[in-house]
């Protein structure tokens, strides 16, 4: 996951920051802080917070003052508690972990034992902080990071609020919310209301860590920092746009969540959504947070409401049975432990969909994903349209592929365009060539340690602002609504593990005389 030979980061300070440069990026050391996490005894934060916390340190780009305080209802001593990290991060790094880099960061690891619907639990969480903030000299840097289930948002957020800790007296408070970010138009209103009541926007970090992957920042720096695409970048040139986000992986151990959430909520209301924007969006006049979420705002406000009449034509959802990954046999969804043996939660769905502005007037964007299919596979492909005159279409035999191309962003990140070229000889003949660049081994930070850095930091770019959330369950609530209804009928399970998806899914695009690439 992680290359363990690391540029060295160096020290600089500009204008009272501090700098380093890390595979010859600079990047700016965040100042002191105290992290607290709500949920540090959960799967999230061993997995992926945890371990990024002790990278960043381990590689420098931490400062020297700092505390991370992890809560929960668990009963646990602080020795107890840092075993519990100890193992996640020798999980997490089985060939790089390092004995006094562990020792050094978890010197600034504590726990506190918490119940999230108290608000005594977090008058003595705010004691806990104040302490650490003098015993860490933290400058009054205060992040909030909430890995509880979507359930417990509401009493936390409150709680925090209540007690004084949403305040920013001497430095900073932001707070970190993992998605799900609401199910629906109603509770994503409703979660927005609440955290308005002790945070204000510039405080509030949604996360989408989809967001923070290298290629999916490539998007952007591609589209705008070359002139070469971005004038043929609309509906003149671009005949249909693809996004594919497709995994190899089951549900795993998250049926209880995944069980309400199925893959609408779970992928296309962020993810999905959120690369739609960026391939769509106009270009921001400045590359600020700001700026740029105005633009992704304004591509969801065009883009056209699902029709709920002839649903069919638009939308495609699946559930997997068993079937073969490689050379596994795996069980269907409905198996899986924690799964209800009568389950309705798609875990595919195939959407077309249509941006109604100048630009993109008339271009189908096809979106699918889905679990426990044949490839893991995340990739934007722009399908251009042919030439417009065929001028060698009587010595071909065949016809000519148009120009593709594909921005992959998981997991052979790169970026490719097929075009035609003569094939040697003295007949007319071409064939589909690829130029390709491939990010292997370029990149180091990965999507956790970059939102991490970044919140600290007090950059929003990767993250989705509060009209951003809504406006994504606007346009999906009404379609999932329907979908779930007794009325849309489910013959689940519909797809082999394994296979490409449901038979339906192809007949998509089909229908406009266009297919799916190759997964
Ligand atoms: P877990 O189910 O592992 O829960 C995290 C912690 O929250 C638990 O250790 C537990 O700590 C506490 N908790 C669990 N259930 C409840 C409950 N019913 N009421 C109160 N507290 C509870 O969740 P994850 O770590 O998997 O996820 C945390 C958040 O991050 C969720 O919102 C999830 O959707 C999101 N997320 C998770 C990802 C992942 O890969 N795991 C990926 C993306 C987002 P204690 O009992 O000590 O209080």
């Amino acid at each position: 996951m992680h290359n363990g030979n690391l540029e060295k980061v160096f020290d600089e300070i500009i204008g009272g920051k501090q700098y380093g440069t890390l595979n010859s990026c600079t990047i700016e050391i965040p100042g002191p802080f105290c992290l607290t996490i709500f949920g540090a005894s959960g799967d999230l934060a061993q997995r992926k917070i945890i371990p990024a916390l002790y990278r960043l340190n381990t590689i420098r780009l931490f400062p020297q003052d700092f505390a991370v305080l992890g809560t929960g209802r668990t009963e646990m001593t602080q020795s107890a508690f840092r075993e519990l990290m100890k193992d996640a991060v020798k999980a997490a790094f089985p060939d790089d972990f390092d004995r006094d880099s562990w020792r050094e960061f978890s010197a600034r690891l504590y726990y506190v034992r918490l119940d999230y619907e108290k608000s005594e639990s977090f008058r003595r969480l705010r004691e806990k902080i104040t302490s650490l903030e003098k015993s860490h000299t933290t400058e009054g840097n205060r992040i909030f990071y909430l890995a509880v289930p979507p359930s417990v948002y509401e009493p936390v957020i409150s709680n925090i609020g209540l007690a004084g800790l949403s305040r920013e007296e001497k430095g900073y408070t932001h707070i970190v919310i993992e998605k799900p970010f609401g199910r629906d138009i109603g509770s994503a209103r409703s979660l927005n209301a609440i955290l308005r009541k002790s945070f204000s926007e510039r405080q509030i970090y949604r996360m989408d860590h989809y967001l923070a992957k290298e290629t999916v920042q490539n998007i952007l720096m591609f589209r705008f920092a070359n002139s070469i695409f971005e004038p043929l970048w609309n509906r003149r040139y671009i005949d249909h746009i693809q996004i594919t986000v497709a995994e190899t992986l089951g549900v795993e151990h998250r049926a209880g969540y995944y069980e309400k959430a199925g893959v609408l909520r779970d992928m296309f209301q962020n993810h999905i959504f959120q690369l739609l924007a960026l391939t769509a969006m106009e270009p921001p006049s400045i590359f600020e947070a700001e700026r740029v979420r105005d633009e992704k705002v304004k591509v969801f406000r065009s883009v056209r409401p699902f029709p709920l009449k002839g649903i069919d034509d638009v939308v495609v959802i699946g559930q997997y049975g068993e079937g073969k990954i490689g050379k596994e046999r795996v069980v269907g969804y409905r198996e899986e432990p924690g799964v209800m043996s009568h389950s309705e939660t798609p875990t595919f769905a195939a959407l077309k969909v249509f941006i109604d502005n100048w630009r993109w007037n008339g271009v189908p964007f096809y979106l699918r994903s889905g679990k426990r299919l044949t490839k893991k596979k995340a990739e934007i492909s722009v399908h251009f349209k042919p030439a417009p005159h065929l001028m060698f279409a009587r010595a071909l035999e065949e016809d000519i592929e148009p120009n593709t191309l594909a921005l992959r962003l998981q997991p052979d990140e790169g970026i490719s365009l097929h075009f035609q070229a003569k094939t040697p000889g003295s007949r007319i003949c071409m064939s589909p060539v690829l130029m390709d660049f491939s990010y292997k081994k370029v990149f180091s930070l990965n999507d956790y340690e970059r939102v991490l850095l970044d919140c600290m930091q007090g950059d929003q770019m990767l993250f989705v602002r509060s009209d951003g959330a809504e406006e994504t369950w606007a346009l999906l609530s009404p379609l999932i609504e329907k979908l779930e209804s007794d009325i849309y009928p489910k013959d689940f399970p519909n797809y082999e593990a394994g296979s490409s998806g449901p038979d339906a899914a192809a007949l998509l695009p089909r229908k406009d005389g266009r297919s799916w690439r190759a997964m």
